[in-house]
């Protein structure tokens, strides 16, 4: 069965998303699709911006059980559901509770490869623009980890929180300052539609 698909792109700088409307009937049939599989692992960039735009979702990630807090990262684990998994954040109906700029990279940036839109010729910018995306965002996270680090603060610690949390939108601030210039060549958003043979449960590649 072919499919029209629609995929629009979101440059919103370090909270830039995709959007494709499959997913709301998700070929996988399982209610869960590619989130099923994964556990959403929250870096400094993903902290400072939900700390002064949501600070709510960071106070409910720390009243979570079973996250893997590192240094600079915190991960919530999902929980194991029939054959897979479930993320804390996914609802049977609805999906993901978080609106997009909110989530982090993975599940901003995420397409299953049976959509396989970098396959395009019509979408080489959008690809080239989400991996410089990703490369500076890990290059970013890490400058803010290190600047972190120098000044003795992590988020293993419950009493420096306040403090890191502090720090860190100082220094986010600072960073982020200037845009880098393959963000502003970017179109704020952008729609496109493709083709695609569907497959149905387990055949269709994740
Ligand atoms: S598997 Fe593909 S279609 Fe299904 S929710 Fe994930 S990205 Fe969307
Ligand atoms: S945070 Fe949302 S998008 Fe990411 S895996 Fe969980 S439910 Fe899916």
């Amino acid at each position: 069965m072919n499919k029209d698909i629609t995929l629009i792109f979101h440059n919103q700088g370090l909270r830039s998303f995709i959007e494709v409307d499959l997913c709301a009937e998700c070929p996988r049939q399982d209610d869960k699709g590619c989130c099923g599989f994964y556990s959403p692992v929250f870096y400094p960039t993903d902290l400072a911006f939900l700390h002064l735009h949501q600070p709510e979702i960071i106070a409910q990630i720390f009243a979570m059980d079973h996250l893997t807090i590192l240094d600079h990262s915190i991960t919530v684990n999902n929980v194991p559901e029939g054959d897979s998994y479930r993320c804390k954040f996914h609802r049977k109906s609805g999906g993901c509770m978080l609106d997009q700029t909110r989530r982090e990279s993975i599940c901003r940036h995420f397409v299953c490869p049976g959509i396989g839109w970098w396959e395009e010729a019509t979408l080489q910018d959008w690809k080239k623009y989400m991996e410089q995306l990703t490369d500076y965002e890990i290059a970013l996270n890490q400058r803010l980890a290190d600047a972190l680090n120098a000044r003795r603060l992590n988020l293993r610690d419950p009493s420096l929180r306040e403090t890191y949390f502090r720090v860190l939108i100082e220094l986010h601030t600072q960073e982020t300052e200037n845009t880098p210039d393959f963000i502003s060549r970017m179109p704020a958003q952008q729609s496109f539609r493709i083709m695609r043979q569907l497959r149905f449960g387990k055949d269709w590649e994740l």
